[in-house]
């Protein structure tokens, strides 16, 4: 058959402006296809409920709302609709349930069914028995996490269409016993975002051609959310609304299979389950084998229709952050499907044969019709491996001989509830100690953090909280291999993600279970605040080192108060010892209700504020010290759109707004280049994607910003933007980017060079070498680094920070003359916190700075030479960024 069989009905393509010139495309079936169905002669035709046949058009994220709310007020016995969340810009989140009559009406008490079947330790067996005889398989279709994927969402809505219409055996035996849950669009804002954008630049006719502006976004496209997070990362740490809320419905139901439906190139055909290699150890032969049927299945379809597909060689389930994996952990099966994306209404292929937008929804359609009808052939096998996973994982701990996890919780309080709130998100049960206790040897105080092993969220637990999951052994084998032979490798993403390394918290194991008085921690992840001694006859001091003091100062300094921060630890006179950084609030420079308004700061934003009745300092500084300067009230500018890397730059703007509650003024590279940077204090230059900013800005724009850090401004540089710090005649960073270490000779200039006798093949291996190569790309581990704790910059952080380290930048440590290198990676033996990186990157790495601080003129410059903002979950790190924009403004000299 055909590749590219299905089509849009040519009476329709007349009736619209906007589409393609129809001698381009096929026409056959509507969409969607599948054999032998049968639709009810009453069912409302499509167009009614969406306003246009299905792959006649790209649906807005409103169009396919209204669809399903007209599916559900239509056929209400049949469908039922769920809105779970909220966009950040507002736009619903929802999902249909479609099943039987029986089934819909007695949605709720499946749902609780399954919520029991969940928690075998509170069944007996007779009653998970009766359970999974009772209740039916489930399904999760989600479309569209990346909004420039376009197919997915409108093959959701043609699946629920298909559903309601078919008569066929097929269609009934799958509804009798499988409830389908439909999330069509996971990220309505991106979707928005690419389809309002796609049809502003059509002219007389869709083109088809990889150079048209159809098929070339401009930045950022529609693939992440509003503040342009990769949300196929986010389902560790849980940092956007839109994954938060999933996971929390997910959780009310648990449903078996779960389909992350994507999109990938134009040209590669259809992707589905078995994933490839390597796959995360927690994940169980069980899962396995259902990916396999799922996916042999699929394949039966695809072949019958003559649809291509691949599976296995690339996206792997090693990584747990993505859609396609976090299921897995709670005892699902759940899988990734790629279909080739039109981009657009139809895209022309490499062999020159013309894909549609169209095609795309049946091929995604076809995929989960096939997938419901191995959940209802299976659906016993399905309820049945899920209780077991649960049951079994729950007493794995033991078989592991490991217990408990316990955190002491003796410094960054606010870091420690945020963790357990997430964690509890997650469906893991967190419990805080009521009393003092000891375990493993080691007293912990009231306040400890207890997380019990025997819970069904064990591999979850372990995957999310262990330093590194071991990859396979063979796999990695392949990859030193391919390394040897000048190959990428083939690791998808990062290696590490552990979260109490990524927040900076210690974490203890212990092969007991304390008995120790607890209550059990819920999902929120702030912290209560207060205010001790609130009639203080001086002030009030915020002891700085956690995200709570940090949102205190952002929401202070918008109120208009008037704070200062000390660069150095003190000692007051009431005994206590305050670190680097702390806030000082006086009655005198501030108005008369400061402790109302501190009262009110300290609880929305959690920090631990503290009335103190003098300013009298036993060590350090005092309050009137040149050592306690001002915290000005700021204004922050970023750089926005190309060259810089949208990731970058939305987590750079998310971390200060959203997670301190700090305005950021977003700056196009245009504007930049010759703007009046005088009502800015702080400027940050997000990493760049493709492109660089010698290009963006020019020299005109390198000018601009040398006199703003000359008049007092503050330059911060996030990952690789710090390379261009090094550019120009007048550069603004004098360390130097390393290559790879080589023995290398430098080429001979001349044609002909003097002979040699390779004695070895070892010999002739090395010179096969390149001469100053860039060292090999590291896929991305945890690194430890060393804090430099007598820097102003480094007020109130550990003596030891974890941070991502991805790619292959490394830079020599500025000199003793030119600069402080404040934060550096920790000695070889000691690098590696979490994941793998090759050997050669550990040694070269090992020693080098991750943030440097040089000053120029009234200004600095700060450069982290990795990214702090990483998909806003390495938390350890965001405080680091806070001090460069609050305190590196506070410790520039601008005159204002
Ligand atoms: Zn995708």
């Amino acid at each position: 058959m055909r590749l590219f069989y299905t089509s849009l009905l040519t009476a329709s393509l007349a009736a619209l402006p906007c589409v393609a010139s129809a001698a381009d495309i096929s026409t056959a079936q509507p969409v969607p296809y599948f054999p032998q169905s049968d639709y009810r002669p009453d069912i409302s035709p499509v167009p009614e409920l969406l306003g246009h046949q299905f792959g006649e058009r790209i649906s807005e994220p409103a169009a396919i709302s209204r669809f399903f709310e007209q599916l559900a007020s239509r056929y209400p016995q049949q469908v039922k609709l769920v809105h779970y969340g909220k966009s950040w810009q507002g736009r619903p989140l929802f999902y249909a349930v479609i099943g039987s009559s029986s089934n819909i009406s007695q949605l709720a008490d499946i749902e609780a069914g399954m919520r029991k079947l969940a928690e075998p330790a509170s069944l007996s067996e007779p009653e998970a028995k009766q359970l999974i005889a009772s209740l039916p398989a489930s399904v999760w279709i989600a479309g569209s996490l990346h909004g420039n994927e376009i197919s997915p969402a409108d093959a959701a809505m043609a699946l629920a269409y298909h559903l309601l219409a078919d008569q066929s055996a097929l269609t009934q035996q799958i509804l009798s016993n499988t409830l389908v849950y439909i999330d069509p669009l996971q990220n309505p804002d991106g979707h928005h975002r690419f389809v309002s954008r796609y049809y502003a630049t059509v002219g007389l006719e869709h083109s088809p051609d990889r150079l048209s502006a159809e098929q070339n976004e401009p930045w950022p496209n529609g693939r992440t959310n509003h503040y342009l997070f990769d949300m196929n990362r986010d389902w560790i740490s849980l940092t956007q609304p839109e994954t938060a809320s999933r996971v929390k419905a997910l959780q009310q139901m648990y449903p078996l299979l779960f389909v992350d439906s994507h999109e990938m190139g134009g040209d590669m055909g259809y992707y589905f389950s078995p994933e490839a290699e390597p796959y995360n150890p927690h994940i169980q032969a069980s899962q396995r084998q259902v990916l396999n049927k799922v996916g042999q299945n699929n394949a039966k379809w695809f072949d019958e229709l003559g649809y291509h597909y691949f599976t296995r060689e690339i996206f792997d389930a090693f990584y747990p952050g993505y859609g396609a994996s976090w299921p897995l952990y709670y005892g699902s099966v759940s899988m990734t499907y790629e279909m080739a994306s039109a981009r657009g209404h139809h895209y022309r292929m490499q062999d020159g044969q013309i894909l549609t937008f169209a095609d795309g929804i049946q091929r995604n359609f076809v995929a989960f019709k096939a997938t419901l009808e191995t959940a209802s052939q299976q659906a016993s096998t399905l309820l049945q491996n899920f209780y077991q996973y649960r049951k079994t994982a729950a007493a794995q701990g033991e078989k592991d001989g490991l217990r408990s996890f316990i955190f002491a919780a003796e410094r960054d309080l606010a870091g420690h509830q945020k963790l357990m709130g997430v964690l509890t998100q997650h469906g893991i049960k967190v419990e805080q100690a009521q009393q003092a206790f000891r375990a493993c040897g080691k007293d912990y105080q009231a306040g400890s953090y207890l997380i019990r092993t025997n819970q069904p969220s064990y591999h979850l637990m372990r995957t999310l909280l262990d330093e590194t999951v071991p990859m396979d052994k063979a796999f990695l084998e392949k990859q030193e291999q391919r390394r040897a032979n000048n190959l990428p490798d083939q690791i998808y993403d990062v290696t590490a993600w552990s979260l109490p390394l990524m927040y900076n918290l210690e974490m203890q194991r212990c092969n007991q279970a304390p008995r120790v008085n607890t209550t059990v921690v819920g999902p929120d992840t702030l912290i209560a605040g207060s205010v001790s001694n609130p009639d203080a006859r001086y002030g009030f001091v915020v002891p700085w080192g956690d995200m709570a003091a940090a949102r205190f100062l952002s929401a202070a300094l918008q109120q208009g108060l008037t704070l200062r921060s000390s660069d150095l630890p003190f000692t007051h006179q009431n005994g206590q010892r305050y670190p680097a950084g702390t806030l000082v609030l006086s009655r005198a420079d501030n108005p008369a209700d400061l402790t109302s308004k501190v009262q009110q700061l300290a609880q929305q934003s959690g920090a631990l504020v503290q009335g103190l009745d003098n300013s009298w300092v036993t060590e350090g500084p005092n309050f009137g010290s040149f050592n306690v300067p001002a915290v000005p009230k700021i204004n922050v500018a970023m750089l926005w759109d190309e060259p810089t890397n949208p990731l970058s730059a939305g987590s750079a703007r998310f971390v200060l707004e959203r997670g301190i509650g700090y305005p950021v003024t977003a700056i196009r590279p245009a504007q930049l280049r010759s703007a009046d940077l005088s009502r800015y204090q702080v400027l940050i230059l997000p990493a760049t994607g493709a492109g660089s900013y010698q290009q963006a800005l020019g020299s005109v724009g390198s000018e601009n910003l040398r006199q703003f850090v000359q008049r007092g401004g503050v330059l911060i540089t996030l990952g690789n933007a710090t390379s261009y710090l090094l550019e120009g005649d007048k550069p603004l960073l004098s360390s130097k980017r390393e290559y790879q270490v080589s023995e290398q000779e430098k080429p001979a200039s001349e044609a002909r060079v003097p002979g040699r006798v390779l004695a070895e093949y070892r010999e002739f291996e090395q010179m096969l070498k390149p001469y100053q190569a860039d060292p090999d790309w590291v896929p991305g581990f945890i690194a430890n680094a060393v804090v430099d704790q007598n820097h102003w910059l480094t007020a109130g952080i550990a003596e030891q920070v974890r941070s991502l380290y991805v790619g292959n930048h490394i830079y020599q440590p500025l000199r003793i003359n030119d600069g402080r290198n404040v934060v550096n990676f920790a000695a070889p033996k000691d690098l590696l916190a979490g994941g793998f990186v090759w050997e050669e990157n550990r040694q070269q790495i090992a020693h080098k700075p991750l943030v440097m601080v040089q000053s120029h003129g009234r200004g600095q410059v700060i450069a982290f030479t990795q990214e702090p903002n990483f998909r806003a979950y390495v938390d350890g790190m965001h405080l680091l960024y806070i001090n460069a924009v609050f305190r590196g403004a506070a410790n520039a000299g601008a005159l204002r």
